[in-house]
């Protein structure tokens, strides 16, 4: 079985507040990007084994795929009493890891949606999101594949439908970004998207870049790393229509109206050699795509 494994983005994200447990609590517009890792799932006897063409992605219990695996074993072992089964996990990254696109929580999606339908779909779609939160926070948003406004610490999601499709450049700069560290750069009295939530929540649904583009960690990131401000610069002087930075970054996005305008720009800012430039769109329907099952 091979999984197309999709980025993701943060249209918005507000933090509300810190938890006991460590976590933040938000608010986020999230959506799938047209960027993907595959993902092939071989079921055999025993064991699981994972493979990665990316030396900055673990192979070993690390690997977010491989902790799906073994949990959806276990559940399923418990459901059904089948033991015995394993499966070897071959990962071919795009997405940019450490990058606020999510590549690790969409690799373990993927596990969880692929060894779901192998087994003839045991688990219903919010069992695997329960599944998948004991992974990550935002592993239950790539089961759920739509566009969602996410709170809680991203588990609780509602389908967002005022996005339409749409070109969205993604550019990521070679910097390393630690998301533990953003977060405890980040003072809660100075965040800003708040006013945006409101609107975007009175907005009949409606995604407007002008009004609702924000990232409370966007600040934290930019301060310490200048070179978000010019991404942000150069997607808008090269014809975006709004431009932000996706979760903890160092990705930044560009959301684009028309394909002869995100091709050129693409051209001009790929010269840049120390960006990875990609052009994809916003996925609306569907977000994996399953093949030669
Ligand atoms: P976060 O904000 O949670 O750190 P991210 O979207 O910025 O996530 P990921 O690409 O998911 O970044 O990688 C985060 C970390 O998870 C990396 O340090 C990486 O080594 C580890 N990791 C574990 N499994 C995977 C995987 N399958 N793909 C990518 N990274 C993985």
């Amino acid at each position: 079985m091979k999984i197309q494994s999709p980025a993701k983005i943060n249209l918005f994200l507000h933090i509300t507040g810190k938890r006991d447990d460590g976590y933040h609590n938000l608010s986020s517009l999230m959506c799938c990007v047209s960027l993907y890792d595959t993902v092939v799932i071989d079921i055999t006897g025993t064991g699981i084994a994972v493979t990665c063409n990316s030396s900055e992605v673990p192979e070993n219990e690390g690997n977010l795929a491989w902790r799906a695996a073994d949990l959806f074993f276990k559940s399923f072992k418990q459901m059904t009493g089948n033991k015995g089964t394993g499966v070897k996990i071959t990962i071919d990254k795009n997405i940019p890891v450490a990058a606020g696109l999510g590549g690790g929580s969409s690799n373990a999606a993927a596990i969880f949606l692929g060894l779901n339908r192998y087994f003839g779909n045991p688990f219903a779609e919010n069992e695997l999101m329960d599944m998948g939160l004991k992974i990550g926070a935002d592993v239950p948003f790539f089961i759920f594949q739509q566009p969602a406004l996410a709170s809680g610490i991203g588990e609780q999601l509602k389908p967002y439908y005022g996005i339409k499709k749409q070109p969205v450049m993604l550019i990521c700069p070679m910097i390393n970004v630690s998301t533990a560290e953003v977060y405890k750069n980040l003072d809660l009295g100075l965040t800003k998207c708040e006013k945006k939530l409101k609107r975007i929540l009175l907005s009949k649904q409606v995604f407007d870049p002008d009004r609702h583009l924000c990232n409370d960690l966007e600040t934290v990131t930019e301060l310490r790393f200048p070179e978000i401000a010019s991404i942000k610069d150069a997607l808008i002087d090269n014809g975006a229509k709004g431009a932000l930075m996706s979760g903890s970054g160092p990705s930044v996005f560009g959301l684009f109206t028309q394909e002869s305008i995100i091709n050129k720009a693409h051209r001009v800012l790929m010269q840049n050699k120390k960006w990875r430039v990609f052009s994809a769109e916003l996925l609306i329907n569907t977000g994996y795509r399953i093949l030669d099952t």
